[in-house]
């Protein structure tokens, strides 16, 4: 059964390019409210622990780099069907195969470099909200 909230991060990339509001615009226009939200920068010890699922994956050194190389947006977001509904607002992994009109289609440099985070699973975005986010942090 699908639950309600996803998690998401704007990556150092979009934020670097200023696209933090157009993102934003995307993600309420679409209809998710937000839950919980945050200005922040990982360590590399933290997106390394993040992304330990990946540790396996060849990309993994240049991705735990990447996501510490500056501040990103983390946040908790609500919706009916939020974890499907959040991936396909933001398309493909790789920008190049995203459809027109998604996220990562209009704002993503390149796979790596692919502006915005969207859980893959309910079990996950639990996960990675809590990560980030305490019980007095939520509204
Ligand atoms: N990534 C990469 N090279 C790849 C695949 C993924 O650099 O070949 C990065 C990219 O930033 C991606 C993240 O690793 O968003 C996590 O990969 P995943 O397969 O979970 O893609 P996502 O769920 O973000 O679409
Ligand atoms: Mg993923």
């Amino acid at each position: 059964m699908a639950t309600n909230r996803t998690f998401t991060m704007i990556k150092p990339d979009a934020v670097e390019n200023n696209s933090i509001g157009g993102i934003l615009k995307m993600i309420n226009e679409a209809g998710f409210r937000i839950v919980a939200m945050k200005y922040t920068k990982l360590s590399a010890e933290a997106a390394g622990t993040f992304y330990e699922i990946h540790k396996e994956r060849p990309f993994y050194g240049e991705l735990v780099n990447y996501m510490s190389s500056g501040p990103i947006v983390a946040a908790i977001l609500e919706k009916n069907n939020a974890v499907a509904d959040f991936r396909t607002l933001i398309g493909a992994t790789d920008p190049t195969k995203a459809d027109e009109g998604t996220i990562r289609k209009i704002y993503a440099k390149s796979i790596a470099a692919n502006a915005v985070h969207g859980s893959d699973s309910d079990e996950n975005a639990q996960i990675e909200g809590d990560f980030y986010f305490s019980k007095l942090e939520r509204f």
